[in-house]
């Protein structure tokens, strides 16, 4: 199938390793002018040049924290006017809900709601004006299903999740559509992370940890990164233009939910 977006502008932002970098291979691949980007600028050099000749294209990149004013400007900077954004940056620590001050929150909220909000509100007019654009977030199925230890996740997620549903209906008649993305367990260094803190919650080796996690998931593994990518590439092509402000759970079956 052609996506129908070969030339398309994209801006894949936290993508030099894993769910990020899923979407943008899998956009790569469909002819899009990516630009991807991360804090580290050795990584993200090396992963837009691995991607670039995956895909038999130039893959731009830049190096910043798109959680903060500055790295935001010079991600749009690098990549003006986008007719594609991927939202996504690193996700909150695990912890107790008693750890986390003031100071923890407000971080969660900048990097996994605040972030995407403004760079939806840089971008959004542009696509209007050019009645083309695709907008996807990438949330977790915690939205859906809080997770017990990733309390900073679940709250401010949800909060974009909200924020999104609004405004996706407000866009959707000039061409633009806003959805988000919720992973389940995929195979990256976040999930090893999340691992690692369930296994000091629960005083057990990472290994018992992982391999009951894996055993909850019906298809019977974590999933990867490429799968991500590719249904980010379906919402973001040609023929998604009536996909609107909806919450795509991909998570091997977890969610036991009948809907
Ligand atoms: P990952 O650790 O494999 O990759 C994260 C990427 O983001 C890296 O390229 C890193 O350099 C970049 N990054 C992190 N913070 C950044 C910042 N401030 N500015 C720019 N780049 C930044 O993580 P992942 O598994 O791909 O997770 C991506 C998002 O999805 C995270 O928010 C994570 O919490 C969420 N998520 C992941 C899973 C999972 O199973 N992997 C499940 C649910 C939610």
């Amino acid at each position: 199938m052609d996506l129908g977006i070969a030339g398309r502008r994209a801006l894949v932002c936290a993508a030099s390793k894993g769910l990020g970098r899923g979407c943008a291979e899998a956009l790569a691949h469909e002819g899009v002018d990516v630009t991807i980007l991360a804090r580290t600028e050795a990584d993200v050099a090396r992963a837009a040049a691995d991607i670039g000749t995956a895909a038999g294209r130039p893959v731009r990149w830049l190096a910043c924290d798109i959680t903060t004013p500055d790295g935001r400007a010079a991600a749009l900077a690098a990549c003006p006017d986008p007719d594609i954004l991927v939202t996504n940056a690193g996700g909150p620590p695990p912890g107790d809900f008693r750890e986390w001050d003031r100071a923890a929150w407000i971080r969660a909220l900048d990097a996994n709601m605040l972030t995407p909000i403004e760079l939806i509100r840089a971008t959004i007019d542009g696509m209007m004006a050019r009645r083309f654009g695709r907008v996807l977030n990438i949330t977790s199925s915690a939205v859906k299903a809080p997770i017990d230890i990733l309390g900073l996740s679940n709250g401010a997620r949800s909060g974009l999740t909200g924020f999104v549903a609004g405004i996706a209906r407000k866009v959707a008649r000039q061409g633009v559509t806003i959805n988000n993305l919720l992973p389940g367990n995929f195979d990256t260094d976040r999930l090893r992370g999340t691992m690692a803190g369930r296994a000091k919650a629960q005083g057990k080796d990472v290994a018992t940890v992982e391999a009951a996690m894996r055993d909850a998931i019906p298809v019977g593994r974590f999933g990867v990164p490429a799968e991500f990518g590719a249904l980010c590439a379906f919402l973001c092509s040609a023929h998604a233009g009536y996909i609107v402000g909806q919450n795509f759970l991909i998570d091997g079956g977890v969610f036991p939910g009948t809907f």
